[in-house]
């Protein structure tokens, strides 16, 4: 065995506030890094384009910088439960490094990977909890067990110590030429680009792949054009630019959470006024549910499989497949609806706001399981993230841990509230652009110019559909 360390990277595609590769270095500066890519999950039928795209432009500003402190970023190809081991022997790997996860498939691989390092002699170190601020199970409620409401979750978690960012590597020992070959013949290879892999995408990112363009999102976010400070008022409107478009890149960990903790919390820190605190908070509110998310997860692992709570398992969804399509395809008749999933289909973004009007409208207008809704988002959010997306159609459909379950959203009253001036509608509707604000806002367009735009009448109504809704909720109920 050599000195060499093996970082294998996964959802933390960054070398600056990485702990796993931060204790590597601490050892050595022998460290090499690698992605395997990994067809358990590329051939799975719920992957976006646009995230893996997002992905591969990480990984290949990844090996620009490694390359610029003299290491390298190797790429494999195949199941990570023999390349990893395969690999670190063909290197005479001393340990293997990487950071932990909690969605059940990552544990389930890492289980086997661990195995297999044993058998081979070889050291692990997976204990670093990366990509969040406090590991599960460091917030409790007073009886010790792990929170499934988030309000409580938040107040204990927002108490608790942060740790500061580390630092990126300075410098590391190249591979000998003899430890490159080794490499190749247990098939590293050269970076395929996302259409190699069959899935093309030309339309963009909310923020650029890669470390330097997260870092710059996050400056600008909460200094140069400080947004954060007005985060409270303007995170709702989905035409304005008010949140942080950060989500890819704490996805991917192009950006550690805790350089994104000390830039929010520099800013808290110079706030003079309340107001100015709160719209710092609330940002910080958000992180926290991505934290609470991951946190049930890992101890509610069944959330990924079905509802959480046991009277939405046979709830009698009625499941049209023609309303499914047109909610997917953006022509239910429900403009603000509508404009929602066409920018999600175009930009493989949606703003939160709309994301919750949509989520709303599939399960409790259409009567549609959330699930079907659950694998849309997954099949084209550039930040489609188990753990977050799992939380969020839980939340909209009522079948998870909200302990205020039964939201209903009006998509006339949110429009109004939201898009008062039918700005966002319009972006994403351009057949709809020369209408009438009222009739975008309201939905209430007049047949005659839905017929002459070629727009759809509304799929169904709203106030039977919530009616309805409401019954089979209250009916399911009594006979659990
Ligand atoms: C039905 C539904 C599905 C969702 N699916 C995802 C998903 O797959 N991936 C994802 O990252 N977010 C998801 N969200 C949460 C949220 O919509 C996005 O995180 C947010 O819109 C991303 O934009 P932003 O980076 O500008 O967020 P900001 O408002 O700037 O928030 C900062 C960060 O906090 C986190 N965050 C914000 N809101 C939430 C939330 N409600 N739950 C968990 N984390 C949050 C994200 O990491 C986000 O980048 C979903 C929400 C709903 C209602």
């Amino acid at each position: 065995m050599g000195d060499l360390i093996l970082f294998w990277h996964r959802r933390d595609l960054r070398l600056t506030d990485n702990l796993g590769l931060a204790a590597a270095v601490d050892r050595t500066a022998q460290v090499v890094g690698v992605f395997c890519l990994d067809p358990g999950i590329l051939q799975e039928d719920d992957i976006a384009p646009a995230r893996v795209a997002y992905m591969i432009g990480c990984l290949q500003e990844l090996q620009q910088r490694y390359s610029k402190v003299g290491g390298q970023l190797l790429v494999l190809k195949g199941d990570p439960r023999q390349k990893i081991p395969a690999l670190a022997q063909a290197l005479q790997a001393a340990a293997v490094y990487w950071n932990r996860d909690v969605e059940p498939y990552s544990r389930q691989r890492d289980k086997a990977v661990v195995e297999a390092l044993k058998e081979a002699g070889i050291e692990f170190q997976t204990t670093f909890w990366d990509q969040l601020l406090q590991p599960p199970g460091a917030v409790r409620t007073g009886a010790g067990e792990p929170y499934s409401v988030y309000t409580p979750f938040w107040r204990n978690w927002v108490k608790q110590p942060k740790s500061e960012p580390v630092p990126a590597p300075p410098t590391l020992e190249p591979l000998t030429s003899n430890q490159v070959q080794a490499a190749e013949q247990v098939g590293c290879m050269a970076l395929p680009t996302a259409q190699d892999l069959g899935f093309g995408w030309d339309n963009g990112f909310p923020v650029e792949p890669g470390e330097w363009a997260a870092q710059q999102q996050l400056e600008t976010f909460c200094e140069a054009e400080r947004a954060i400070a007005s985060y409270d008022q303007q995170r709702n409107f989905p035409f304005e630019d008010g949140t942080s478009r950060l989500s890819a890149a704490l996805k991917f960990g192009a950006i550690g959470i805790r350089s994104v903790w000390s830039a929010a919390d520099a800013v808290y820190q110079r706030c003079r006024s309340d107001e100015s605190r709160q719209n710092v908070q609330t940002w910080q509110q958000e992180l926290a549910w991505r934290e609470f998310y991951q946190h049930v997860m890992y101890f509610f692992p069944e959330l990924a499989a079905g509802p959480y709570r046991t009277q939405w398992k046979d709830f009698p969804w009625v499941n049209n497949q023609d309303d499914f399509q047109a909610w997917c395809d953006g022509r239910t008749g429900y403009p603000i609806v509508d404009a929602a999933m066409r920018q999600l289909n175009q930009t493989g973004w949606m703003h939160n706001r709309c994301r919750m009007i949509v989520a709303s409208f599939l399960t409790k207008d259409l009567i549609i399981n959330w699930q079907w809704g659950e694998k849309y988002f997954m099949q084209h959010l550039v930040d489609g993230d188990l753990s977050a997306n799992n939380g969020g159609w839980q939340w909209s459909a009522s079948s998870g841990m909200d302990p205020k379950p039964l939201r209903i959203f009006n998509p006339a009253s949110q429009a109004k509230k939201f898009d008062p001036e039918a700005e966002y509608i319009r972006q994403w509707l351009p057949e709809l652009r020369t209408l009438d604000t009222g009739w975008l806002v309201t939905g209430k367009i007049p047949p005659q110019e839905r017929e002459r735009v070629n727009y759809p009448a509304p799929i169904v109504d709203h106030k039977t559909q919530q009616a309805y809704f409401k019954d089979k909720y209250k009916a399911q109920k009594a006979a659990s």
